[in-house]
């Protein structure tokens, strides 16, 4: 078969106009059995953002002009359904030294303690532009510092969340943005106390101002505004089941932090007689639009309630890892029927790969087997399952009908040279790193290409953005 060099060229029309074609070497496509599969010479075509046809079988030849040619594998939008954009500034800073979570929460609480709306945009959009390098088409954002260094409001209340839907635009890139509900500092067995020092950023003072403030966000197309419980030590149960109320309403994803310190299962247990997920059961918050992030220390009642209410447990196994967190129980809650999503959380780095592969190797070490989590199954935690955990159920999957999101990596780089067809899922999950993206297509937008970025400078934007929120 040849292949003419018109099929170099860029695909052609902004989004939304004509349809766009791709032929790719490689396909990881949605059988009609429901199964994914690695196709060869898979030719795309694109209307208006979504998939109009997956045609499989030999490439046209000549293949049509204004056809993009992607070369390696091509699997569909990855989710990053786990971000906190500045801790991007942390990265390295944090690694020196020893200690435990809660040390590095005191690194953590310095950097939002010098975040305003202008500096967070900047540092924002950089890290969801190297999320778009990596292959992320969609982030949930769980974002918690919403006010003043002392606690008052900013003019516009909604600055920084503002601040971080523009930045997720720009970086061309979807957003939920899951507003975070914060009214206590911490939890003991007396009850909770008070939301003191930097943690006044994150306190609305109440569930209802929280509302409030949060119904006055708008979304632009691709943006979603969703919900998030911060944690058992931030929210009291009454507080929980109204956020869980306000979410049902809006059919609005709903996320919290459960169970990633065993002190945090201490601190519930001792005060509530209940461990996180048993609380926010009886709250009435589990079910299929409730994620569970980093899940690590669970009871077997845990899972099984997790499992019955359709939930998802969005794991970050780069974070837990660099807090020495401790490991999930992965295969109990898959056993379950819980779907898994992945996140970068901290974003010690930012690589959807990275994570998948963290996911089936430290469950490896936890239980000295192999193969555990298939490399589809581990493509699905990153990208199907995290863009329906973030409320775009119509993302994740390259079929028709399905928005166009599309991520090429390189299957000749220095790490995945020698991959066949048989083994290219394996190669991206266990061999791959996020250098190996080349190209990023969201709704039918090419937003990296070649490996650059369409608009953004991100290493020098990067750069830039953390050096002025650190010397702020
Ligand atoms: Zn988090």
């Amino acid at each position: 078969m040849t292949r003419s060099s018109e099929a170099h060229s860029s695909a052609t029309g902004p989004s939304g106009t004509g349809p766009r074609r791709y032929l790719c070497d490689l396909a990881l496509i949605d059988g009609p059995d429901g199964t994914t599969r690695v196709e060869a010479d898979v030719v795309l075509t694109i209307e208006d953002g979504r998939f109009t046809a997956v045609e499989t079988g030999p490439a046209p030849a000549p293949i049509p002009a204004g056809t993009r040619h992607l070369r390696g594998l091509t699997i569909p939008g990855l989710a990053n359904a786990h971000s906190h954009a500045f801790h991007r500034a942390l990265r390295s800073r944090t690694q020196a030294d020893r200690g435990s979570f809660w040390t590095w929460r005191d690194l953590m609480y310095r950097a939002a303690e010098r975040l305003d709306p202008d500096g967070y945009h900047r540092l924002a959009r950089a890290t969801f532009a190297e999320m778009a390098m990596a292959g992320v088409t969609s982030l949930g954002e769980f974002h918690y510092v919403h006010h003043a260094p002392d606690g008052s409001r900013y003019d516009d209340p909604n600055a920084m969340g503002s601040a971080l839907l523009a930045a997720a635009a720009e970086a061309g890139i979807r957003i939920t943005l899951l507003d975070t509900l914060y009214l206590h500092g911490g939890l003991t067995a007396d009850g909770h106390t008070p939301a003191e020092g930097t943690q006044r950023r994150y306190d609305d003072g109440s569930f209802e101002a929280w509302a409030q403030r949060v119904d006055a966000l708008t979304a632009g197309d691709g943006q979603r505004i969703g919900a998030a419980i911060h944690s058992v030590r931030a929210v009291d149960p009454t507080a929980m089941a109204a956020i869980g109320r306000w979410a049902a309403e809006r059919r609005a994803p709903l996320h919290a932090h459960v169970s990633e310190q065993r002190a945090e299962n201490r601190q519930c247990l001792d005060h509530h007689g209940r461990t996180p997920v048993g609380l926010l059961a009886d709250a009435g918050v589990l079910g299929e639009r409730f994620s569970a992030v980093h899940a690590t220390h669970l009871t077997d009642d845990d899972v099984a309630l997790l499992g019955s209410t359709g939930s998802t447990v969005c794991l970050c196994p780069t974070t837990e890892r660099d807090l020495g967190d401790g490991i999930g129980p992965t295969p109990e809650l898959t056993a379950a029927g819980v779907a898994l999503a992945l996140g970068s959380d901290s974003h010690a780095v930012i690589d959807l790969f990275e994570e998948a592969r963290a996911t089936e190797l430290d469950e490896r070490l936890r239980s000295e087997q192999r193969g555990i989590h298939s490399a589809t199954e581990l493509l699905a935690m990153a990208g199907r399952n995290g863009h329906r955990s973030l409320g775009w159920d119509d993302a994740g999957s390259i079929a028709v009908g399905r928005r166009a999101d599309l991520v090429t990596v390189s299957l000749a780089s220095v790490r995945t040279a020698g991959t066949t067809q048989a083994t290219a899922a394996e190669a991206t999950v266990f061999a791959a790193t996020a250098a190996d993206v080349t190209d990023v297509v969201v709704d039918g937008r090419p937003v990296v290409t070649d490996g650059h970025h369409a608009t953004i400078d991100v290493a020098a934007e990067l750069s830039a953005s953390i050096g002025r929120i650190l010397h702020a």
